[in-house]
């Protein structure tokens, strides 16, 4: 089993973070993906603890859309950025969470485009796997990803909550499919058809924590052992055992990131 995007170097686990380790090994998970944020030095200080604590811990470093506008001035500089923290950090993995988000809109849409377009630039460069962040972004997230040649490198679409055709696309261009604890949300009724047709070899799961704890732990702070919980929901939708889910995340992650 493996939490492939989890945010456990946030302050919300500094008090009780050999507990929430501890709950995860015992949950069976061999590996957790600790998405920082370049910009946050707490973060990433924090993250040398977490891997302390639990050395299977790989990391994702990136520039969120959210912080972009931090960088409206030299979109470029959100890729320096993140390039020096991952050369700080042996364990990164993975440059990401990076995108668009128009849901929240926090930065401008233009900065976003271009923090972006730089960061998988960086990716190209440094070879490695991105974690892609999109929200109500479709058409120019796709435009992106093909103008910067994003499927060079590949990576995943995390907490995936598009429909099938989005799936499609993101399935067609080589990329992963990262599902989080939305799967267990009743209503979901097209994400739980998505589940149904990811190839179990593109199949990526996720809690997201602290956000978006799945059923029935609801509204608390999400944990990464809670992904068995994502594991579940899948296994049932697609009429297989949550052994089978969770083994090809783990077999599709190692792939992926070579961690
Ligand atoms: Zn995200
Ligand atoms: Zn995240």
């Amino acid at each position: 089993m493996i939490d492939a995007h989890c945010h456990i170097a946030g302050p919300e686990f500094a008090d009780d973070l050999d507990a929430v380790v501890e709950r995860a090994r015992d949950a069976g998970l061999a590996h957790a993906f600790v998405i920082l944020a370049a910009d946050d030095e707490p973060e990433l200080a924090q993250a040398r603890r977490v891997a302390e604590r639990w050395p299977d811990v790989r990391f994702s470093i990136g520039v969120h859309p959210h912080a972009a506008g931090k960088f409206a001035d030299d979109p470029a500089s959100a890729a320096r950025e993140a390039d020096s923290k991952i050369a700080d950090q042996p364990l990164t993995r993975g440059l990401g969470e990076i995108g668009l988000d128009y849901y929240y809109d926090h930065a401008p849409r233009d900065v976003q485009q271009q923090v972006f377009r730089e960061q998988i630039r960086l990716a190209r460069r440094r070879r490695l796997p991105i974690v892609i962040h999109t929200r109500d972004a479709e058409a120019d997230t796709f435009r992106i990803l093909a103008e910067e040649s994003a499927s060079e490198v590949g990576g995943v679409f995390h907490c995936f909550t598009g429909d099938r055709d989005m799936a499609r696309r993101a399935l067609a261009i080589g990329f992963h499919i990262s599902l989080a604890g939305i799967v267990t949300f009743p209503r979901a009724l097209e994400l739980r058809e998505v589940a149904r047709i990811v190839p179990l070899d593109r199949l990526l799961i996720e809690t997201d924590s602290p956000f978006l704890a799945p059923v029935p732990h609801r509204g608390k702070r999400n944990e990464p052992a809670h992904v068995v919980r994502v594991a579940e929901a899948i296994a049932r939708l697609r009429d297989t055992t949550v052994e089978t889910i969770g083994q090809a995340a783990q077999e599709n992650f190692v792939r992926l990131f070579n961690p």
